[in-house]
């Protein structure tokens, strides 16, 4: 080599900035706007573009102001939009940007995020939030066309930079999902996103790492961190439960309504009631899905290999259309013969098909609507759940509040993340040196850090705030 050579050789490696450094653009101190900005080198990876489930306008987004340049890569873990909502807002800013999913990610991307656009559109309309939309449907027709996709434990290199390798692991929490390892030079980081261990009607729960890798830095999500699994039944039982609630409704001459979330619980859902129909635990009454469940269960159907070996996704025809619940009558003639009813939103926001059927079904006694899912104290969901008889709840914002006579209100269950054992579990198995906890709920966070996060390096971040990982 020449001399010159040499010299410039030396310059660029004293150039290099091998630390890597973590900055919470959002999901730090909360289940948030998910989206954790990686620096290495020059190289900036986000990890997730969630849009915020309870703030609205521009506040729903990331810390976006922190992003000083654009961003060289995506790696989004899955389609719930508080890790994927903002990715064509993003997008815009900095069009351009790589992103990288599983193949069920992106087309569950492709459908969620044009729903998010029309669900903004009418927030804007009838709430006159003036940020709304964020962005349209051809923002997500390019974000979607920037996705590369990659099967699981398929490493593959961000971008041009051969320095930096990914490699998606399945998570076990909903189609397609998957946990993300990056490996630079120096530094391997295990980001879980939201992880599940146990095996669900459709999912398996999620594949542990190989035990020959070694990871210096584990992002773990923290959200059962403050809920004592002891206390609660494990799924086949609570599948048991659900099963036995439904039909004592039903026999009684009642109808059922199952607010669900559009991806995971809605298809999971479904295909518990179904196989306990066939099993003769429940009659054989009709059931009925909304919009954006249904689109989803196309994916799933799609995408069967992905599901569990063994699983039975029943076909979509099985399940009937619940129709426009915003024309008058449609849900009062839907629930007058008992049938079975499952509709977004699974916390039940004002003026979703759930909120819409729920304002039918409360103004008698002989019907249940059972919560399968997490309700969060801030929700129409949470004040129904609590509600005695005689109260008044709005379901339909503009609407006259309705007197609630319905008892039969109960909530079940069913989580796709990980308790707290099983995230401890995680822990000890990987021994890392530093464990990051995010996506949790303060008590939740403060839980696994002295639990969880005892004999390492530990931190539980808020948005806005950077660490330096060290080895
Ligand atoms: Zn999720
Ligand atoms: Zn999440």
């Amino acid at each position: 080599m020449t001399k010159s050579g040499e010299v410039r050789k030396i310059s660029d490696e004293m150039k290099r900035d091998e630390t890597l450094t973590i900055t919470v653009l959002g999901g730090g101190g909360e289940v948030g706007a998910n989206c954790f900005q990686l620096c290495y080198n020059g190289y900036q990876i986000l990890l997730d573009c969630g849009t915020h489930p309870k703030k609205e306008g521009f506040g729903a987004l990331p810390e976006f102001s922190l992003l000083r340049r654009s961003p060289n890569a995506l790696i989004i873990s899955h389609g719930h939009v508080d890790h994927c909502g903002a990715t064509p807002y993003l997008l815009r800013q900095f069009p351009g940007v790589r992103v990288y999913s599983t193949l069920p990610t992106a087309r569950i991307m492709d459908r969620m995020l044009h729903n998010s656009v029309s669900v903004m559109e009418t927030l804007a309309k009838e709430r006159g939030i003036s940020d709304y939309p964020l962005y349209d449907h051809e923002d997500v027709g390019y974000a979607v066309r920037s996705i590369h996709a990659h099967g699981f434990e398929e490493s593959f290199f961000l971008g041009d930079d051969a320095e930096i390798e990914a490699t998606f692991h399945h998570a076990g929490h909903v189609l397609g999902s998957a946990s993300i390892l990056l490996r630079t030079p120096r530094h391997t980081l295990f980001y879980t996103s939201d992880i599940c261990e146990i095996d669900q009607e459709l999912m398996n729960g999620y594949t542990p790492l190989n035990g020959d890798v070694r990871v210096d830095t584990l992002v773990i999500e923290s959200t059962q961190g403050a809920s004592d699994e002891s206390a609660i039944y494990p799924y086949p039982q609570e599948s048991a439960r659900l099963g036995e609630s439904i039909r004592r409704v039903l026999k009684g001459g009642g109808s059922v309504l199952l607010p669900c979330f559009a991806l995971g619980r809605t298809q999971e859902i479904l295909n518990i009631v179904a196989r306990q129909q066939e099993e003769g635990v429940i009659p054989d009454v009709p059931v009925y899905v909304s919009g954006l469940g249904r689109a989803i269960y196309e994916l799933y159907d799609r995408f069967y290999e992905y599901l569990a070996p063994g699983a039975v996704l029943r076909p979509l025809s099985q399940f009937h259309r619940i129709g426009n619940v915003w024309e008058p009558g449609v849900v009062r003639r839907l629930i007058e013969d008992p049938c079975i009813l499952v509709a977004t939103s699974g916390m039940m926001m004002e003026n979703t098909p759930s909120a819409l059927i729920a304002q039918e079904m409360v103004r008698s006694n002989h019907h249940g609507i059972f919560f399968v899912g997490y309700v969060d104290p801030d929700t129409l969901g949470y004040k129904l759940l609590h509600a005695r008889p005689g109260d008044r709840l709005r379901f339909l914002l503009g609407y006259p509040a309705v007197e609630i006579k319905l008892e039969n209100i109960k909530r079940l269950h069913f989580s796709a993340h990980a308790n707290r054992a099983a995230l401890r579990g995680i822990i000890e198995r990987i021994k890392p040196h530093n464990v990051v906890f995010v996506h949790g709920d303060p008590d939740a966070l403060a839980w696994m850090r002295h639990n969880g996060g005892n004999g390492y390096r530990s931190c539980a971040p808020c948005t806005g705030q950077t660490i330096t990982l060290e080895n």
